[in-house]
């Protein structure tokens, strides 16, 4: 009988699963038993080689949220229980320079391609009468302003509050809707803050772990937030930022 943290038996998509977090919660959900869909615009073709190598099962797809109804088709009779949406962007500019494009381009894959997504997902759960789990990749900016990132601010805002509403919604169909929101995390995402000293040195400082954060730091919550050890847990954005937050 598999455990309370284990995923054998269930399937999941995680979107931008090529690089960075995506990447590392994809290996972990496989490393937990999940078979595990590895979405991106571009190819996910090593995070699948990598899942492999260590004994897990996973496949790819490609899935670009330029257009954000992109997912609208993935989950019909396709047999999933888990999403996670973790691929998103990020535009840095003072907010009185800032371009409608890099407001429409960040809200649009942070947060509409989440919404759809995730509809398209419960939609099929629900018509099924099946469980699942949803995890979205929120941030510390769904609770603080941050400096230069309007657009990323409010999708991540957004994201929280989506998060809540269809926990409320999906409870009663045994579908929980949470969120991680991660730290400073070294990707990608945040490679202009960690090449300017001072951004860099003031983030370091205030971390009360002592380091910025690895992808790797992200996996272990959101697999628990797929395990049947978290049934019971929905409509939560947790904080996975090394105690950034209590500070
Ligand atoms: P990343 O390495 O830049 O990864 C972002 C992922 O999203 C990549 O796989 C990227 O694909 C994908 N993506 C971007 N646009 C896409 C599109 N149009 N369609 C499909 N996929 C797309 O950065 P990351 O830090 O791992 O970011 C992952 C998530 O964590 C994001 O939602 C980010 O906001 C969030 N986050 C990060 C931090 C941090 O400190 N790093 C903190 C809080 C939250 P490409 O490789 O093709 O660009």
């Amino acid at each position: 009988m598999p455990g309370l943290f284990s995923l054998e038996g269930r399937k999941a998509l995680v979107t931008g699963a090529n690089a960075g977090i995506g990447r590392a919660i994809a290996t972990t959900l496989a490393a937990q038993g999940a078979h595990v869909v590895c979405a991106g615009r571009r190819s996910c073709d090593e995070t699948v080689a990598e899942i492999a190598a260590a004994g897990g099962a996973a496949e790819a797809l490609r899935l670009d949220f330029a257009d954000p109804m992109a997912a609208r088709d993935v989950f019909e009779g396709a047999g999933f229980d888990i999403l996670v949406n973790n691929a998103g962007i990020i535009r840095r500019a003072d907010s009185v320079d800032f371009t409608e494009a890099d407001w429409d381009d960040v809200v649009d894959i942070n947060m509409k391609a989440v919404f759809f997504t995730t509809q398209a997902f419960g939609r099929e759960l629900i018509a099924r009468g099946r469980p699942g789990a949803v995890v979205s990749i929120a941030s510390l900016l769904s609770f603080q302003g941050g400096i230069r990132v309007p657009s990323y601010t409010a999708s991540k805002h957004g994201v929280a509050g989506l998060t809540k509403i269809l926990a409320n919604e999906w409870a009663k169909h045994a579908i929980t809707v949470n969120a991680v929101a991660p730290g400073y995390i070294a990707t990608a995402n945040t490679q202009a803050l960690r090449e300017d000293p001072e951004r860099a040195r003031a983030i370091l400082d205030r971390i009360p772990a002592g380091r910025w954060g690895a992808p790797e730091d992200i996996g272990g919550t959101v697999a628990f937030l797929c395990s049947p050890a978290a049934t019971y847990l929905t409509g939560a954005v947790i904080n996975v930022d090394g105690g950034w937050m209590a500070r």
